[in-house]
Formats: structure tokens, sequence, C-alpha cells
């Protein structure tokens, strides 16, 4: 491919007239690498090019000047601006408005071509098939404050999804996390900003101009229909709308109308519990190993992207939830029906994004295709529905959605042909006997070429030279084309032919009837594409103007496909329907681990099913037993199991009776997060302090070994305290999992407390571990068993059975670690205990408003102060 165009190529130097435009572009580009358009390539220039260069892994040059520079093809610039995106870069892309020959038409021969910058590529803007993972969602997050509270917008561009939400305290990062944002951005120097949020101007996140751009974009006089908005939503949805136009350069993508998002319609889970649980990702990163992943039987991207938000924000409401599992059960009682409509989902495309990217002005006539054909097989599933006897509510709900494309499908139909291409270059896409005036053309550029091929026979008769060819490229068009020593004959000008090009071995020639031939084709191809793109306009127009209803025909099938894979999950797994209760209980018959057991199966081994039953009077389990023993693996699948539920699917267990859970807290294991600066023991108490603080009645909590991350002593007490405070305060359904068999006595004081084990058997001198619950404390630890278990050698573990002796005769002489423990006043009590005796200094500091006092008054204040405290 020539590197380069027809302008005068020289790299932009300090003196260039190139060099000022480039330099401008950059500027307006600000912290995004400029794509600066030359030719067939996008080259990029100084730090740019060695940071692409680097990421790209590929040449960087530099030219006599010394400016560094590297350059992508344009025609694959898709894939290697995939690469820029996912390591984190923003791209700028400036394009070229005109010609070289448009600018040497303008200004002369030594104009300078036009360029701008056509569009802003990042993480969170991207609308592209090949840029995007099918089945994730893709959000760009906006935050911003107002009026002392903390508003989020957020838009999946690539499906129009849009979403206002005011933040409750506290919960920020729990919204993050569940939305995992692949772009955040926030007004420069919002305090509390997540880490790798990109800081924009702060005048852009102005409510005003917030509200008023969603009232001018949906076109009412009111917010109010959508839920009315408070100032920090409408100042988050300002930053998001002109972060967005910046990146389309004026041309908004598709945002459908907000939604409102309210804390209490979802079971709140907070970031650190999401992760521990592993909803939707894995801890090592990535989908392989999570909930998502083990339940996943959809068959459409937009179904799997719909899971996703479903098991990510299980619902609170009994009625939502219940009508989500009507729909599934239909599908796990009606094989055919389920099969035949997972059939058809599978052929429908993802018209959901084919509309994001039309809405965008990035779609193709590939789009309008995939528009045509999802649309044609949501009307078939229309068919097929309503020829149903038993529809459940839900599924009578998502009916309406499915039909009334029939004009679009069938102007598509008509217009487009079987397999439209994304390349609108060549043309081609509009169908036969669409456009009488279009075939006219066709059939003129076809007969011309026809009498192309006529030409070169009569050529070949007319000269002799049976090697005689009628060629065409970009550059001389038609022409005849032969062998350099059949040439000679050709060159005088009586032959009619005049000479074009002498290359090696080859000569090529002119001649007027070609000319005359190839003019006609030319001019009826050139024409044949016009009419095409204009065709292409009006149909896009036409799609776009039942946007809002393709968005929810869109949204209909993908909760099809939810309901219908998640049927299928429940069919595969012999899972069960939950039913649920008003009180707060939690009573799973054989529940198990749906991830877990499909590592144990993998190997061969048989998951042990296990029950769980939470009762307002024995609503918290402290569980105990060895190492490996599958204390863990009880613990999450019962807050799997909750969160399944709530999002409307069968459950892993052979019955479930569930009050429901208003929040969710998981603390399993004494993980790092060294990323965010805080060791292991910070980490663990800093979760476990909100867990007392949030969890109410209704919540489910979810502990693990609390307190092994500090010495002994320390965490026991702690642990010891936390059961207490759990069982006293919060009173909310927990099961709590320990090593400290000292914690085992707390049965006798607190009566909603109840105590189990897995248990484990010795054999043989070897450990069994038998994964199964059973009553009543375990006997012992086994932690020498496991170290066993593991290969530690013989000599260590002879050492450690001998000093665990000395410790045990040791810890029996004085009556144990837990000596004394019994005597410990009740937690209620202690924690009523009555304030120390009253302390001046502290009622004089009590009574200061630091807002009301002059410096002079300030610094007497002092004085007085310091006089009280030395009497
Ligand atoms: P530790 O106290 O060391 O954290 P633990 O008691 O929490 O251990 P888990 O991590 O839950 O134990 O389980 C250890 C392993 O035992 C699992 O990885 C799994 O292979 C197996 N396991 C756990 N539960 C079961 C079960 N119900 N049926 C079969 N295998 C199980």
């Amino acid at each position: 491919m020539a590197r380069g165009t027809n302008e005068t190529v020289t790299e932009p130097t300090a003196q260039t007239p190139m060099m000022a435009q480039y330099h401008a572009l950059k500027a307006e580009a600000r912290d995004c690498l400029l794509f600066y358009r030359m030719g067939d390539f996008f080259e990029l220039f100084f730090d740019d090019a060695k940071i692409a260069a680097a990421c790209l892994d590929i040449a960087l040059t530099s030219r006599g000047d010394g400016v560094p520079m590297c350059g992508v093809p344009a025609h694959s610039a898709e894939g290697y601006l995939a690469r820029l995106i996912k390591a984190g870069h923003r791209v700028a892309i400036a394009d070229q408005t005109e010609t070289p020959a448009e600018a040497k038409k303008r200004g002369g021969s030594k104009a300078l071509v036009g360029r701008a910058i056509i569009r802003v590529v990042t993480a969170g803007t991207l609308t592209e098939e090949a840029l995007l993972d099918a089945r994730a969602a893709n959000w760009l997050v906006a935050l911003a404050e107002a009026g002392g509270r903390t508003g989020l917008a957020a838009a999946d561009i690539s499906t129009g999804r849009f979403e206002l939400a005011a933040i409750a305290e506290g919960s920020l990062d729990a919204e993050l996390a569940r939305l995992a944002a692949a772009e955040t951005i926030v007004p420069e120097g919002m305090a509390g900003a997540p880490a790798d949020a990109i800081p924009q101007e702060p005048r852009l996140f102005d409510s005003a101009a917030g509200e008023a751009r969603l009232k001018a974009l949906f076109g009412v006089a009111t917010l109010d229909g959508y839920g009315g908005f408070g100032r920090a939503e409408l100042a988050a949805a300002a930053g998001l709308i002109a972060y967005l136009d910046r990146a389309g350069q004026g041309k908004l993508p598709f945002l459908q109308p907000p939604a409102r998002r309210q804390p209490a319609d979802h079971m709140l889970i907070d970031a650190a519990t999401r992760e521990s649980l592993e909803l939707t990702q894995a801890q090592g990163g990535g989908r392989k190993g999570s909930l998502l992943d083990a339940v996943d039987r959809t068959v459409t991207g937009a179904g799997a992207r719909m899971l996703a938000a479903d098991i990510g924000a299980p619902l609170a409401e009994r009625a939502t939830i219940e009508a989500r599992l009507d729909l599934v059960e239909r599908f796990v009682e009606d094989g055919g029906l389920r099969e035949s409509i997972r059939a058809n989902l599978k052929a429908a495309p993802d018209i959901g994004r084919a509309l994001g990217r039309l809405v965008a002005g990035r779609g193709s006539p590939r789009d309008l295709g995939l528009l045509r054909d999802g649309l044609d097989e949501a009307h078939g599933l229309h068919e097929r529905l309503l020829g149903l006897a038993a529809r459940p509510a839900l599924m009578d709900a998502l009916l309406p959605r499915l039909r009334g494309h029939g004009a679009l499908i069938d102007l598509l139909a008509r217009a487009l042909v079987p397999q439209p291409p994304i390349d609108t270059a060549q043309g081609g896409y509009i169908a036969e006997g669409y456009d009488p005036a279009l075939d006219e053309l066709r059939a003129a550029g076809g007969e011309g070429r026809r009498a192309i091929a006529a030409l070169e026979a009569r050529y070949r008769e007319q000269t002799g030279i049976a090697g005689l060819k009628i060629r065409h490229n970009g550059v001389l068009g038609y022409h005849v084309e032969v062998q350099a020593r059949h040439a000679d004959p050709l060159m005088r000008p009586e032959s009619g032919f005049t000479h074009r090009q002498t290359l090696a071995g080859v000569v090529r020639f002119n001649a007027p009837d070609l000319h005359e031939q190839a003019m006609r084709v030319g001019q009826a191809g050139a024409h044949a594409l016009a009419a095409e793109a204009a065709h292409l306009e009006e149909l896009i127009a036409a799609a776009l103007a039942a946007k809002a209803e393709i968005a929810a025909t869109a949204d209909a099938l993908a909760r099809l496909d939810v309901a219908a894979g998640l049927a299928t999950r429940a069919i595969e797994g012999g899972w069960c329907r939950p039913a649920f209760a008003d009180e707060p209980c939690f009573a799973v018959e054989g529940g198990r681990h749906p991830v877990v057991e499909a590592a144990v199966a993998a190997t061969g081994e048989r998951f042990v099913a296990n029950d769980c039953r939470l009762e307002p009077d024995r609503r918290l389990w402290l569980v105990t037993g060895p190492n490996m023993g599958g204390k863990s693996t009880f613990l999450r699948q019962n807050a799997l199991i909750a969160v399944l539920a709530q999002a409307g699917g069968y459950v892993p267990a052979t019955s479930a009776r569930l009050g429901l859970v208003d929040r969710l807290f998981s603390r399993v294991g004494a993980s790092d997060n060294l990323a965010r600066g805080r060791s292991t023991f910070m980490v663990e108490m800093v979760e476990t302090a909100a867990i007392l603080a949030q969890a109410t009645e209704r919540s489910l909590v979810i502990l693990d070994e609390v307190g092994r991350g500090t010495s002994t002593y320390d965490g026991l007490a702690i642990a010891w305290a936390v059961v207490e405070a759990v069982h006293d305060m919060n009173r909310c359904r927990c099961l709590f999992a320990t090593h400290y068999h000292e914690l085992t006595r707390l049965a006798e004081r607190l009566d909603a407390l109840s105590l189990h084990h897995v248990r484990a058997r010795e054999w043989k001198g070897d450990l069994v571990l038998l994964h199964e619950l059973a009553d009543g404390p375990a006997d012992r630890s086994y932690g020498i068993a496991v170290a066993k278990l593991a290969g530690l050698p013989p000599a260590v573990l002879a050492r450690a059975k001998s000093v665990l002796a000395k410790l045990e005769s040791g810890r029996a002489a004085t009556g144990g670690i837990a000596a004394g423990l019994d005597d410990l006043p009740l937690f209620a009590a202690a924690a009523q205990a009555p304030e120390p005796a009253a302390d001046p200094l502290r009622e004089a500091l009590d009574a200061i408003q630091p807002d009301a006092l002059s410096p002079r008054e300030a610094l007497d204040l002092l004085y007085r102060l310091k006089g009280i405290a030395t009497g």
C-alpha cells in the first residue's frame, strides 16, 4: 500500500504548515493519543508515537529532523485501536475532511489537506462489534456532587441503556462494583473519586445544564415522568453527556430515556462481598470461575448481558422475582417449548448493539441486515408464544414488544441483499428490484463491462497479439496491456493506440473506444454508488424512527433468553424453584455450590449436599471443623443461593424456602488488598465494621474466620465480640465459620446461636474429610492431620505434634485459653455500661462551636481550656 498521499507529504516539523495543523489538532486532543490521517495511514508523532509503538509492538521510526513517528494502516486501524484502548489509552482520530484533489482545487498545488478530529475513541464510548465483548455490558459512568449528595449517571451506549441514581451514603463503592465500568469520569478535584477515574472540567457537571439537555434530548417539558431527579444526578448526567458529545464530536450516541435506580429495589451487595462471592467475576479476574459463568446458558450476547446485570443486582421485591420465576418455570416444564425458543433466539442477531451503532452514526448496511433478521425472529417468536395455552404474566407483558416491526422488516427485506457488507465503498448492498433507476445504472455498467470484454477480442484480432489484455487499476483505469516484445506496432500513431506506461516486461496503452466505454462504466458506477448511499440514509432513518421500539424488542428477546437459559441450567443441575416466606428464614435442603461442585466433579469426586436452616430463634450458625472440611464452601453456597433466588432463578438445592434478603454481606477468608494499601487484618476489620454498622434483621451475613489475621488472643477476643454483636444488635441471619473452638461456649449464652460442624474421621492415621454438615461443635481442629495431607515433612509433623501436646497440657493446667470467658458480663450489658465519670475538659470542648468564634474569642478560649486542664 502506498504510504502517503498525492499531497506533498512532509513530516510535521517546526517549519511546515502541516506541523502547525498537527499541533493544533494535538492541542484539541489533549491527553488522547492523536491518530493523524496521512493517505492510507494513521500516523503518530512525538511522545504519542513512542507510547503507541511500545504498546502495539510496531516500529518506531524517526524522520530527518528527529521527530519520532509510527503509523498503522487505516484499513486495519480497528485492531490497533482495540489494543490501545485495552491498555488504557484514549485515541483522538483526526481524519482528512477533503481529498488531496479537493484541497488543490481550493488552495492551489501547495494547499494542505483539511483535517479534523472526527471522533475520540475511549473504553466507555465504544460501539464497534470488534472492540466490544458481546456478552458483557460496557458502562461509562459519571459521578458528581451537588447539594451534599453524590449522583451517578451510567450509559452503555452500545445498547442505549442509561441510568441515573442518587447514591446513598457509603454505597458508592457498591454501585461502582456492580457496574464494573469501562471508564469513569468525575469533576476534577472531587473528593473520594475512584483512583482510576478520569478528571474533567468541573463546569461540565452543571445540574441546570443537565436538566435542560435531558429535556431537549427526550423532547419532554419535565423529567418527572422518569422519576424526578435530584441535582446531583442531573449534574452527573450533564458531565456524562458532555463527555459523549466530545467523544462523538457533536454526534450523540444512543441514549434511552434515563431509568431511575432506587437502592431499595435491589439486594444491596457491597464491593467486598461482590468480590468475595465472585458473582460475575472470579477473584483472579475474568468470568471463568464466577457464579455467572456457572449459571449462564444463554444463547445470545444480549441474554448474557442481561443475566450478568440480574446476578449483579438481585431484586428485593417479591412480586417481580416471582414473575421472573414463573417464566423460568414455564420453560422448565415444557422442554419442547424451551428448546424451540432457544433455537429461534440463537438465530437472532444482536439488534441492540446494531441499533447502538446506527444511532451513533457508525452503522453499516450489515447492521440494517442484522435488524431485519433479528426483528423477523422476534416476530416468529411472537407467533410461537401467542399460540401457547398457558402464558405466565411476564410472557404476556413481553409479547407486544416482540411485534410491530412488519413495515420495517418488509422495507429492509426488499431493499437489502441477503448478506449486506460492513463496508459501503464497493456498493452492492441494495437489492436488485428495489430501485429501477439503480437497476438501470447497474445494467448500463454491466453493458459497458461486456462491451469492454468484447473490445479485448476485437483488439486481439485487429493487432494479431493473442496475449493482449484489457486491465483495470486505480491509477490508469481501463487500459490495454501487451508484453513488451509485442509493443512496437502499437506505438505507431496510425495504430490508434496511445502509449500510457512502460513497465518491466509490459507496455500499457489507451484507445478511443475503450476510453468511451470506460467512461460509461465509470459514470454508471459512480451514480449507482451515490444512489445506494442515498437509499442507505433513508433506510437508517426509517430504522431510527423506531429506535425506542427496537430497543424494547431487544430487551424482550434478552429476557426470554435469560429465562430459557436459567431453565436449561436448572434442568441440567436438578435445581429447584425457591419459595419465599415473609419471616426472615433461610431453609435450604440439599444445597450445593455450583462452582465448587463443577470443580469437584471434574476430579471425579462427588459433591456432598448440605442443609441450612436459619430461623428467627436459630438465626446464627457457628460452624467449626477441620481445615479443608468445606466450611467456606458451605457458607458461600448459601449466599449464592440467596443471590440466584432473588435474581429470579432456580437454585442448586432440593428445596429452598427463603425470607427476602435486603443486604448481603460476605467476609470470607483473610484477603490482602495491597492495591488499596491496607494490610490483611486492616481490610478484615474495615469490612467487619461495615457489616456491624449496616446489617439489618432482614440481612444475610457470612463471616468466615473473622479475627484470624492477628494474634490468637486478640483474634479470639474480636471474634467473640463480633458474634455477640451480630446476635444481639444486628439480629440478622448469619453463618459464622471459625477455628476458635472457644467460641462454641457462646451457645450457652446466646439463645439464637446454634452449633454445627463439618465432619471428618481419622482412619488408619489418615484424615478423611466428609464435607458433611452435622449438629454440634467439632471435637477438634485436625490442623496437623491436614498438614500431613498437604505433604509437610514427617520430621516437622512429629515436632508439631509434640509442641501441640505441650501447649494442650499447659492449657489444661491453667484452665484453658477461654478460662474466665464465662465470667464476662453479657454483651448487651457491657455495651450499655455507664460512661466513665464526667470530664470537665471534655464538657468544655463539647460546648465549643468553632464557626461562631472570632479569632480573639478562640484565643481566650484556648487559655481557659489550658486552665481547666492544669486544674
Ligand atoms: P479452611 O478452614 O482451610 O479455610 P474450609 O473448611 O473452609 O477450609 P473449603 O475451602 O470450603 O474448606 O473446602 C475445601 C475443599 O474441599 C474445596 O475446595 C472442595 O474441593 C472440597 N469441598 C468443600 N465442600 C465440599 C462438599 N460439600 N462436597 C465435596 N467437596 C467439598
